[in-house]
Protein backbone atom coordinates (compact mmCIF):
# COMPACT_ATOMS: atom_id res chain seq x y z
CA UNK A 1 0.00 0.00 0.00
CA UNK A 2 2.58 2.61 0.86
CA UNK A 3 5.04 1.71 -2.31
CA UNK A 4 1.55 2.75 -3.62
CA UNK A 5 0.84 5.33 -2.63
CA UNK A 6 4.40 6.95 -3.52
CA UNK A 7 4.21 5.79 -7.09
CA UNK A 8 1.21 8.33 -7.15
CA UNK A 9 2.93 10.91 -5.91
CA UNK A 10 6.26 10.46 -7.68
CA UNK A 11 5.09 12.19 -11.15
CA UNK A 12 4.57 15.25 -8.51
CA UNK A 13 7.65 15.17 -6.96
CA UNK A 14 9.03 14.98 -10.27
CA UNK A 15 7.73 17.75 -11.72
CA UNK A 16 8.06 20.10 -8.59
CA UNK A 17 11.83 19.63 -8.91
CA UNK A 18 11.80 20.25 -12.38
CA UNK A 19 9.72 23.59 -12.01
CA UNK A 20 12.34 24.60 -9.21
CA UNK A 21 15.53 24.10 -11.89
CA UNK A 22 13.12 25.71 -14.64
CA UNK A 23 11.99 28.83 -12.13
CA UNK A 24 14.93 30.44 -10.87
CA UNK A 25 17.69 30.81 -13.71
CA UNK A 26 15.82 31.05 -16.61
CA UNK A 27 13.66 34.54 -16.46
CA UNK A 28 16.78 36.57 -16.33
CA UNK A 29 18.60 34.74 -19.65
CA UNK A 30 16.07 36.86 -22.34
CA UNK A 31 16.40 40.35 -20.44
CA UNK A 32 20.09 39.70 -19.87
CA UNK A 33 20.04 38.75 -23.66
CA UNK A 34 18.35 42.22 -24.53
CA UNK A 35 20.46 44.24 -22.15
CA UNK A 36 23.75 42.69 -24.01
CA UNK A 37 22.25 43.60 -27.52
CA UNK A 38 21.62 47.32 -26.00
CA UNK A 39 24.80 47.68 -24.36
CA UNK A 40 26.62 46.22 -27.56
CA UNK A 41 24.75 49.02 -29.88
CA UNK A 42 25.48 51.67 -27.30
CA UNK A 43 29.48 50.51 -27.48
CA UNK A 44 29.02 50.98 -31.41
CA UNK A 45 27.26 54.19 -31.08
CA UNK A 46 29.75 55.25 -28.40
CA UNK A 47 32.73 54.22 -30.71
CA UNK A 48 31.38 55.99 -33.89
CA UNK A 49 31.16 59.25 -31.94
CA UNK A 50 34.13 58.90 -30.65
CA UNK A 51 35.67 58.69 -34.40
CA UNK A 52 33.77 61.67 -35.61
CA UNK A 53 35.07 63.69 -33.00
CA UNK A 54 38.44 63.16 -33.49
CA UNK A 55 38.14 63.83 -37.11
CA UNK A 56 37.51 67.21 -36.39
CA UNK A 57 34.38 69.69 -35.59
CA UNK A 58 31.78 69.20 -38.30
CA UNK A 59 28.54 69.69 -36.16
CA UNK A 60 26.34 70.04 -39.18
CA UNK A 61 26.78 66.49 -40.27
CA UNK A 62 27.85 64.80 -36.95
CA UNK A 63 24.81 65.68 -34.97
CA UNK A 64 22.34 63.94 -37.15
CA UNK A 65 24.49 61.25 -37.79
CA UNK A 66 24.90 60.82 -34.07
CA UNK A 67 20.42 60.88 -33.87
CA UNK A 68 20.36 58.78 -36.18
CA UNK A 69 22.84 55.79 -34.91
CA UNK A 70 21.67 56.07 -31.14
CA UNK A 71 18.15 56.09 -32.91
CA UNK A 72 19.71 52.42 -34.19
CA UNK A 73 20.37 51.24 -31.11
CA UNK A 74 17.72 52.20 -29.50
CA UNK A 75 15.45 50.28 -32.07
CA UNK A 76 17.40 47.10 -31.28
CA UNK A 77 17.52 47.53 -28.09
CA UNK A 78 13.87 47.89 -28.48
CA UNK A 79 13.94 44.83 -30.90
CA UNK A 80 15.83 42.53 -28.67
CA UNK A 81 13.50 43.00 -25.69
CA UNK A 82 10.18 42.22 -27.90
CA UNK A 83 12.12 39.32 -29.27
CA UNK A 84 12.83 38.35 -25.28
CA UNK A 85 9.40 39.12 -24.56
CA UNK A 86 8.29 37.07 -27.02
CA UNK A 87 10.44 34.21 -26.69
CA UNK A 88 9.28 34.40 -22.99
CA UNK A 89 6.06 34.30 -23.71
CA UNK A 90 5.96 31.47 -26.48
CA UNK A 91 7.97 28.73 -25.07
CA UNK A 92 9.08 29.80 -21.34
CA UNK A 93 5.60 30.48 -19.82
CA UNK A 94 3.82 27.79 -21.07
CA UNK A 95 6.50 25.17 -20.24
CA UNK A 96 6.29 26.87 -16.55
CA UNK A 97 2.76 26.89 -16.87
CA UNK A 98 2.67 23.02 -17.88
CA UNK A 99 5.06 22.32 -15.30
CA UNK A 100 3.57 23.51 -12.64
CA UNK A 101 0.38 21.90 -13.37
CA UNK A 102 2.21 19.14 -13.26
CA UNK A 103 3.34 19.66 -10.18
CA UNK A 104 -0.12 20.11 -8.68
CA UNK A 105 -1.26 16.71 -10.06
CA UNK A 106 -1.34 15.10 -7.18
CA UNK A 107 -2.82 11.42 -5.94
CA UNK A 108 -6.44 13.45 -5.00
CA UNK A 109 -6.48 15.38 -8.17
CA UNK A 110 -5.95 11.97 -10.18
CA UNK A 111 -9.09 10.61 -8.30
CA UNK A 112 -11.24 13.46 -9.19
CA UNK A 113 -14.08 12.51 -12.08
CA UNK A 114 -12.92 15.55 -14.15
CA UNK A 115 -9.35 16.14 -15.38
CA UNK A 116 -8.69 19.46 -14.24
CA UNK A 117 -9.69 22.53 -16.16
CA UNK A 118 -6.21 24.69 -17.82
CA UNK A 119 -6.33 27.81 -19.76
CA UNK A 120 -3.56 26.62 -21.57
CA UNK A 121 -3.84 24.43 -24.04
CA UNK A 122 -1.08 23.09 -24.40
CA UNK A 123 -0.81 22.16 -20.05
CA UNK A 124 -5.04 20.71 -20.52
CA UNK A 125 -3.42 18.21 -23.27
CA UNK A 126 -0.80 17.27 -21.30
CA UNK A 127 -2.01 17.31 -18.01
CA UNK A 128 -5.68 15.73 -19.58
CA UNK A 129 -3.34 12.75 -20.92
CA UNK A 130 -1.26 12.00 -17.45
CA UNK A 131 -5.15 12.57 -16.01
CA UNK A 132 -6.30 9.43 -18.01
CA UNK A 133 -3.00 7.57 -17.52
CA UNK A 134 -3.00 8.15 -13.87
CA UNK A 135 -6.74 7.78 -13.26
CA UNK A 136 -6.27 3.96 -15.15
CA UNK A 137 -3.57 3.37 -12.79
CA UNK A 138 -5.53 4.74 -9.81
CA UNK A 139 -8.80 2.35 -11.09
CA UNK A 140 -6.43 -0.76 -10.76
CA UNK A 141 -4.89 -0.15 -7.77
CA UNK A 142 -8.51 0.30 -6.41
CA UNK A 143 -9.69 -2.98 -8.22
CA UNK A 144 -6.50 -5.20 -6.64
CA UNK A 145 -7.04 -3.20 -3.35
CA UNK A 146 -11.10 -4.60 -3.11
CA UNK A 147 -9.64 -7.92 -4.95
CA UNK A 148 -7.80 -8.34 -1.45
CA UNK A 149 -9.74 -7.20 1.18
CA UNK A 150 -11.97 -9.93 -0.47
CA UNK A 151 -9.52 -12.61 -0.88
CA UNK A 152 -8.46 -11.79 3.19
CA UNK A 153 -12.22 -11.50 3.83
CA UNK A 154 -12.47 -15.33 2.21
CA UNK A 155 -9.64 -16.36 3.90
CA UNK A 156 -11.12 -15.15 7.46
CA UNK A 157 -14.02 -16.95 6.82
CA UNK A 158 -12.56 -20.19 5.92
CA UNK A 159 -10.31 -20.01 8.62
CA UNK A 160 -14.17 -19.53 10.83
CA UNK A 161 -15.37 -22.68 8.82
CA UNK A 162 -12.59 -24.70 9.47
CA UNK A 163 -12.68 -24.33 13.37
CA UNK A 164 -16.55 -24.72 13.17
CA UNK A 165 -16.32 -28.09 11.26
CA UNK A 166 -13.45 -29.13 13.62
CA UNK A 167 -15.57 -27.97 16.59
CA UNK A 168 -18.52 -29.70 14.96
CA UNK A 169 -16.22 -33.09 14.64
CA UNK A 170 -15.57 -33.15 17.55
CA UNK A 171 -19.32 -32.38 19.03
CA UNK A 172 -20.29 -35.19 17.19
CA UNK A 173 -18.00 -37.44 18.24
CA UNK A 174 -18.68 -36.62 21.91
CA UNK A 175 -22.14 -36.93 21.28
CA UNK A 176 -22.04 -40.20 19.78
CA UNK A 177 -19.92 -42.02 22.85
CA UNK A 178 -22.78 -40.56 25.27
CA UNK A 179 -25.52 -43.46 25.25
CA UNK A 180 -28.55 -41.56 27.49
CA UNK A 181 -30.64 -38.92 26.31
CA UNK A 182 -29.61 -36.81 28.89
CA UNK A 183 -25.69 -37.21 28.63
CA UNK A 184 -26.27 -36.42 24.41
CA UNK A 185 -28.26 -33.33 25.34
CA UNK A 186 -25.63 -32.19 28.06
CA UNK A 187 -22.86 -32.49 25.45
CA UNK A 188 -25.23 -30.72 22.73
CA UNK A 189 -25.82 -28.05 25.05
CA UNK A 190 -22.23 -27.20 26.06
CA UNK A 191 -21.01 -27.88 22.52
CA UNK A 192 -23.69 -25.33 21.43
CA UNK A 193 -22.69 -23.36 23.99
CA UNK A 194 -18.62 -23.34 22.83
CA UNK A 195 -19.58 -22.32 19.47
CA UNK A 196 -21.26 -19.47 20.33
CA UNK A 197 -18.66 -17.36 22.17
CA UNK A 198 -20.60 -18.77 26.05
CA UNK A 199 -24.41 -18.11 24.87
CA UNK A 200 -27.07 -19.25 26.82
CA UNK A 201 -28.29 -22.89 25.87
CA UNK A 202 -31.93 -24.48 27.02
CA UNK A 203 -32.79 -27.64 25.71
CA UNK A 204 -36.20 -29.15 26.57
CA UNK A 205 -37.88 -32.47 26.06
CA UNK A 206 -41.04 -33.87 25.73
CA UNK A 207 -42.17 -35.69 28.82
CA UNK A 208 -44.14 -38.96 29.39
CA UNK A 209 -46.30 -37.19 31.85
CA UNK A 210 -48.25 -34.81 29.81
CA UNK A 211 -47.94 -32.16 27.46
CA UNK A 212 -45.49 -29.95 28.87
CA UNK A 213 -41.89 -30.10 27.97
CA UNK A 214 -39.26 -30.57 30.75
CA UNK A 215 -36.16 -28.70 31.11
CA UNK A 216 -33.27 -30.70 30.59
CA UNK A 217 -30.11 -29.03 30.11
CA UNK A 218 -29.60 -25.09 30.74
CA UNK A 219 -25.78 -23.70 30.08
CA UNK A 220 -24.77 -20.17 31.05
CA UNK A 221 -28.55 -18.87 31.69
CA UNK A 222 -31.28 -19.72 33.64
CA UNK A 223 -34.16 -20.98 32.17
CA UNK A 224 -37.95 -22.16 33.18
CA UNK A 225 -37.97 -25.32 34.17
CA UNK A 226 -41.09 -26.17 31.68
CA UNK A 227 -42.59 -25.01 28.67
CA UNK A 228 -46.38 -25.16 28.69
CA UNK A 229 -49.06 -24.15 26.94
CA UNK A 230 -48.52 -20.49 27.65
CA UNK A 231 -45.88 -20.44 25.32
CA UNK A 232 -47.30 -19.75 22.48
CA UNK A 233 -44.51 -20.11 19.79
CA UNK A 234 -43.95 -23.85 20.86
CA UNK A 235 -46.47 -25.53 18.71
CA UNK A 236 -45.04 -23.97 15.73
CA UNK A 237 -41.23 -24.40 16.43
CA UNK A 238 -42.47 -28.15 17.21
CA UNK A 239 -43.71 -28.67 13.57
CA UNK A 240 -40.37 -27.51 12.55
CA UNK A 241 -39.79 -23.70 12.17
CA UNK A 242 -37.26 -21.87 14.41
CA UNK A 243 -38.54 -18.58 16.09
CA UNK A 244 -37.14 -15.49 17.70
CA UNK A 245 -38.44 -15.97 21.42
CA UNK A 246 -38.92 -14.25 24.53
CA UNK A 247 -38.52 -16.31 27.55
CA UNK A 248 -40.18 -15.48 31.17
CA UNK A 249 -37.27 -14.15 33.88
CA UNK A 250 -34.49 -13.77 30.67
CA UNK A 251 -31.89 -11.15 32.26
CA UNK A 252 -31.11 -11.09 28.58
CA UNK A 253 -33.34 -8.04 26.60
CA UNK A 254 -32.61 -9.54 23.48
CA UNK A 255 -35.07 -12.52 21.73
CA UNK A 256 -33.49 -15.72 21.80
CA UNK A 257 -33.76 -18.29 18.88
CA UNK A 258 -36.14 -21.59 19.24
CA UNK A 259 -35.50 -24.52 17.20
CA UNK A 260 -37.01 -28.41 17.13
CA UNK A 261 -34.94 -30.98 18.54
CA UNK A 262 -35.77 -33.69 16.49
CA UNK A 263 -34.97 -37.45 16.07
CA UNK A 264 -33.16 -39.26 13.11
CA UNK A 265 -37.00 -39.49 12.27
CA UNK A 266 -37.59 -35.99 12.17
CA UNK A 267 -40.06 -36.32 15.21
CA UNK A 268 -39.84 -33.30 17.61
CA UNK A 269 -38.33 -34.71 20.63
CA UNK A 270 -37.65 -31.11 22.35
CA UNK A 271 -37.02 -27.77 21.83
CA UNK A 272 -33.76 -25.73 22.00
CA UNK A 273 -33.31 -22.11 22.56
CA UNK A 274 -30.06 -20.22 22.07
CA UNK A 275 -30.15 -16.47 23.76
CA UNK A 276 -27.11 -14.22 22.93
CA UNK A 277 -26.07 -12.56 26.14
CA UNK A 278 -22.76 -10.64 24.38
CA UNK A 279 -24.26 -9.75 21.10
CA UNK A 280 -28.03 -8.26 19.23
CA UNK A 281 -28.41 -11.09 17.54
CA UNK A 282 -26.85 -14.13 15.07
CA UNK A 283 -26.05 -13.47 11.23
CA UNK A 284 -28.36 -16.02 9.22
CA UNK A 285 -24.80 -17.85 8.31
CA UNK A 286 -24.43 -18.67 12.75
CA UNK A 287 -28.15 -20.10 12.67
CA UNK A 288 -27.52 -22.22 9.82
CA UNK A 289 -24.36 -23.27 11.42
CA UNK A 290 -26.89 -24.19 14.29
CA UNK A 291 -29.37 -25.65 12.18
CA UNK A 292 -26.39 -27.90 10.89
CA UNK A 293 -25.35 -29.02 13.96
CA UNK A 294 -28.41 -30.01 15.57
CA UNK A 295 -29.48 -32.16 12.08
CA UNK A 296 -25.81 -33.68 13.01
CA UNK A 297 -27.03 -33.92 16.59
CA UNK A 298 -30.37 -35.99 15.43
CA UNK A 299 -28.25 -39.22 15.00
CA UNK A 300 -27.32 -39.45 18.14
CA UNK A 301 -30.24 -38.80 19.74
CA UNK A 302 -31.75 -41.25 17.79
CA UNK A 303 -29.31 -43.44 18.98
CA UNK A 304 -29.75 -42.23 22.62
CA UNK A 305 -33.86 -42.60 22.21
CA UNK A 306 -33.44 -46.23 20.88
CA UNK A 307 -30.61 -47.10 23.72
CA UNK A 308 -33.12 -46.03 26.45
CA UNK A 309 -35.52 -47.72 24.89
CA UNK A 310 -33.72 -51.11 24.82
CA UNK A 311 -32.23 -50.34 27.88
CA UNK A 312 -35.64 -49.88 29.73
CA UNK A 313 -37.02 -53.24 27.83
CA UNK A 314 -33.99 -55.03 29.29
CA UNK A 315 -35.35 -54.19 32.41
CA UNK A 316 -39.20 -54.35 32.08
CA UNK A 317 -41.06 -57.44 32.33
CA UNK A 318 -43.06 -57.50 28.84
CA UNK A 319 -46.05 -59.16 30.03
CA UNK A 320 -47.40 -56.78 33.37
CA UNK A 321 -44.35 -53.80 32.49
CA UNK A 322 -43.25 -54.32 36.19
CA UNK A 323 -39.26 -54.28 36.56
CA UNK A 324 -37.63 -57.85 36.01
CA UNK A 325 -35.81 -60.46 37.91
CA UNK A 326 -32.38 -58.94 36.97
CA UNK A 327 -33.22 -55.51 37.68
CA UNK A 328 -34.77 -56.65 41.52
CA UNK A 329 -31.26 -58.28 42.17
CA UNK A 330 -29.31 -55.10 40.79
CA UNK A 331 -31.76 -52.96 42.88
CA UNK A 332 -31.83 -54.99 45.22
CA UNK A 333 -28.31 -55.07 45.93
CA UNK A 334 -28.18 -51.45 45.56
CA UNK A 335 -30.57 -50.62 48.13
CA UNK A 336 -29.21 -53.25 50.34
CA UNK A 337 -25.96 -50.88 50.12
CA UNK A 338 -27.56 -47.57 51.06
CA UNK A 339 -29.57 -48.94 53.80
CA UNK A 340 -26.71 -50.39 55.61
CA UNK A 341 -24.73 -46.98 55.15
CA UNK A 342 -26.72 -45.03 56.32
CA UNK A 343 -28.23 -47.23 58.45
CA UNK A 344 -32.04 -47.32 57.42
CA UNK A 345 -34.64 -49.62 57.68
CA UNK A 346 -35.21 -51.26 54.20
CA UNK A 347 -38.21 -53.82 53.77
CA UNK A 348 -38.56 -56.81 51.20
CA UNK A 349 -42.05 -58.05 50.40
CA UNK A 350 -42.64 -60.88 48.41
CA UNK A 351 -45.88 -62.30 47.25
CA UNK A 352 -47.14 -65.23 45.06
CA UNK A 353 -50.21 -65.98 44.19
CA UNK A 354 -52.16 -69.22 45.49
CA UNK A 355 -53.31 -72.23 43.43
CA UNK A 356 -52.34 -70.14 40.19
CA UNK A 357 -51.80 -73.36 38.22
CA UNK A 358 -55.55 -73.95 38.86
CA UNK A 359 -56.52 -70.80 37.43
CA UNK A 360 -54.52 -71.55 34.52
CA UNK A 361 -55.84 -75.14 34.43
CA UNK A 362 -59.51 -74.15 34.84
CA UNK A 363 -59.54 -70.76 32.53
CA UNK A 364 -56.84 -71.31 30.16
CA UNK A 365 -53.40 -69.78 29.83
CA UNK A 366 -54.39 -65.89 28.90
CA UNK A 367 -56.82 -66.01 31.56
CA UNK A 368 -53.74 -66.84 33.48
CA UNK A 369 -52.00 -63.69 31.73
CA UNK A 370 -54.89 -61.65 32.33
CA UNK A 371 -54.91 -61.81 36.12
CA UNK A 372 -50.91 -61.42 36.27
CA UNK A 373 -51.67 -58.11 34.59
CA UNK A 374 -54.14 -57.38 37.04
CA UNK A 375 -52.06 -57.79 39.95
CA UNK A 376 -49.37 -56.21 39.21
CA UNK A 377 -51.34 -53.32 38.32
CA UNK A 378 -52.70 -53.69 41.98
CA UNK A 379 -49.15 -53.88 42.87
CA UNK A 380 -48.32 -50.98 41.48
CA UNK A 381 -51.15 -48.65 42.75
CA UNK A 382 -50.81 -50.08 46.27
CA UNK A 383 -47.21 -48.92 46.70
CA UNK A 384 -46.59 -46.34 49.01
CA UNK A 385 -44.00 -44.04 47.78
CA UNK A 386 -42.38 -43.52 44.47
CA UNK A 387 -39.21 -44.71 45.51
CA UNK A 388 -40.78 -47.85 46.04
CA UNK A 389 -40.30 -51.03 43.54
CA UNK A 390 -42.74 -53.36 42.07
CA UNK A 391 -40.85 -56.26 40.19
CA UNK A 392 -42.18 -59.64 38.70
CA UNK A 393 -39.18 -62.22 39.78
CA UNK A 394 -41.23 -65.12 38.34
CA UNK A 395 -44.17 -67.08 37.10
CA UNK A 396 -46.48 -65.80 39.44
CA UNK A 397 -44.16 -64.33 42.22
CA UNK A 398 -43.45 -60.84 42.76
CA UNK A 399 -41.62 -58.57 44.92
CA UNK A 400 -41.87 -54.84 46.25
CA UNK A 401 -38.96 -53.18 47.81
CA UNK A 402 -39.76 -51.01 50.81
CA UNK A 403 -36.95 -48.07 51.06
CA UNK A 404 -36.92 -46.19 54.71
CA UNK A 405 -39.80 -48.25 55.93
CA UNK A 406 -39.41 -50.64 58.71
CA UNK A 407 -41.41 -53.94 59.58
CA UNK A 408 -44.82 -52.25 60.69
CA UNK A 409 -44.83 -50.15 57.67
CA UNK A 410 -44.13 -53.01 55.48
CA UNK A 411 -46.89 -55.33 57.23
CA UNK A 412 -48.89 -52.66 56.80
CA UNK A 413 -48.72 -52.24 53.24
CA UNK A 414 -48.76 -56.09 52.14
CA UNK A 415 -51.89 -56.36 54.92
CA UNK A 416 -53.30 -53.62 52.35
CA UNK A 417 -52.63 -55.26 49.09
CA UNK A 418 -53.44 -58.82 50.32
CA UNK A 419 -56.83 -57.14 50.97
CA UNK A 420 -57.22 -54.86 47.79
CA UNK A 421 -56.41 -57.65 46.05
CA UNK A 422 -58.44 -60.36 47.71
CA UNK A 423 -61.58 -57.80 47.39
CA UNK A 424 -61.25 -57.61 43.47
CA UNK A 425 -63.45 -59.22 40.88
CA UNK A 426 -60.79 -60.86 38.06
CA UNK A 427 -63.26 -62.77 35.71
CA UNK A 428 -66.48 -62.42 34.54
CA UNK A 429 -68.05 -64.89 37.01
CA UNK A 430 -66.97 -62.77 39.74
CA UNK A 431 -64.81 -64.95 40.96
CA UNK A 432 -60.91 -64.09 41.62
CA UNK A 433 -57.23 -64.59 42.76
CA UNK A 434 -55.37 -64.00 46.59
CA UNK A 435 -52.54 -63.64 47.13
CA UNK A 436 -49.23 -65.36 50.07
CA UNK A 437 -46.92 -62.62 51.05
CA UNK A 438 -43.80 -62.84 53.36
CA UNK A 439 -42.22 -59.72 54.92
CA UNK A 440 -38.58 -59.18 56.28
CA UNK A 441 -36.79 -56.22 56.90
CA UNK A 442 -33.22 -55.20 57.29
CA UNK A 443 -31.45 -54.90 59.74
CA UNK A 444 -33.76 -56.59 62.14
CA UNK A 445 -33.98 -60.06 60.16
CA UNK A 446 -31.09 -60.11 58.04
CA UNK A 447 -28.07 -58.49 58.12
CA UNK A 448 -26.97 -59.02 53.98
CA UNK A 449 -29.59 -59.12 50.71
CA UNK A 450 -28.88 -62.68 50.50
CA UNK A 451 -30.23 -63.20 54.12
CA UNK A 452 -33.20 -60.67 53.66
CA UNK A 453 -34.53 -62.63 50.28
CA UNK A 454 -34.12 -65.74 52.11
CA UNK A 455 -36.02 -64.88 55.02
CA UNK A 456 -38.75 -62.96 53.41
CA UNK A 457 -38.85 -66.12 51.08
CA UNK A 458 -39.25 -68.50 54.19
CA UNK A 459 -42.32 -66.30 55.51
CA UNK A 460 -44.06 -66.67 51.85
CA UNK A 461 -43.46 -70.17 52.42
CA UNK A 462 -44.98 -70.05 55.96
CA UNK A 463 -48.07 -68.61 54.91
CA UNK A 464 -48.94 -71.13 51.57
CA UNK A 465 -48.20 -73.85 54.35
CA UNK A 466 -50.21 -71.73 57.17
CA UNK A 467 -53.61 -71.87 54.36
CA UNK A 468 -52.69 -69.15 51.88
CA UNK A 469 -53.91 -65.34 51.75
CA UNK A 470 -52.06 -64.59 54.31
CA UNK A 471 -49.64 -62.24 55.10
CA UNK A 472 -46.46 -63.90 57.48
CA UNK A 473 -43.37 -61.80 58.79
CA UNK A 474 -40.17 -63.25 59.19
P1 LIG B 1 -49.28 -72.12 45.17
O1 LIG B 1 -50.48 -71.59 45.81
O2 LIG B 1 -48.60 -73.16 46.03
O3 LIG B 1 -48.32 -71.08 44.78
O4 LIG B 1 -49.77 -72.89 43.91
P2 LIG B 1 -49.51 -72.47 42.43
O5 LIG B 1 -50.35 -73.26 41.57
O6 LIG B 1 -49.65 -70.99 42.29
O7 LIG B 1 -47.98 -72.80 42.23
P3 LIG B 1 -47.14 -73.49 41.14
O8 LIG B 1 -45.74 -72.99 41.30
O9 LIG B 1 -47.38 -74.92 41.17
O10 LIG B 1 -47.73 -72.99 39.79
C1 LIG B 1 -47.35 -71.82 39.20
C2 LIG B 1 -48.04 -71.74 37.88
O11 LIG B 1 -47.95 -70.46 37.28
C3 LIG B 1 -47.44 -72.68 36.88
C4 LIG B 1 -47.51 -71.95 35.56
O12 LIG B 1 -48.36 -72.58 34.62
C5 LIG B 1 -48.12 -70.64 35.90
N1 LIG B 1 -47.44 -69.61 35.19
C6 LIG B 1 -46.13 -69.21 35.30
N2 LIG B 1 -45.89 -68.21 34.47
C7 LIG B 1 -47.05 -67.94 33.79
C8 LIG B 1 -47.41 -67.00 32.82
O13 LIG B 1 -46.62 -66.18 32.37
N3 LIG B 1 -48.68 -67.01 32.37
C9 LIG B 1 -49.60 -67.86 32.84
N4 LIG B 1 -50.84 -67.81 32.37
N5 LIG B 1 -49.26 -68.76 33.75
C10 LIG B 1 -48.01 -68.81 34.23
MG1 LIG C 1 -48.38 -69.77 43.34
MG1 LIG D 1 -45.00 -69.90 42.66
Amino acid sequence: MIGAKADANLLARAAGAARERLGRPSLPVPIGFALLVGAGGGTITALAVLYLAQRGPRSAAFIPFALVLSGLDAALFAGALLAARSLVRRTYRPMLHTVRSLSEMTRERFAQAHPPRLQDPDSREIVTMLWHFGRTLTEQERGLQMELNRTVTDLRRWQQREAQARGLIDLIAEMSQALGLQAVLERLAHGISRFFAGDGVGIWVRSALGPDLQLAVQVGESYPSQLTARDQWLPGVLRGAPAQVRLAGSRVNQPSTAVPLQDARGTAIGVLVLTPTRRPDYTPAELDFLRSVIGHAALAIQNALAYEQTDALSRTDPLTGLQNRREFDRILTQEVDRATRYQRFLSLVMVDIDHFKQVNDRRGHPAGDWALQRVAELMRVTRMRGSDAAFRIGGEEFAIVLTETDKAGALAMAERLRQTIEGMRFFSDGAGVTVSLGVATLPVDARDGEELLRRADKALYEAKNAGRNLVIPA
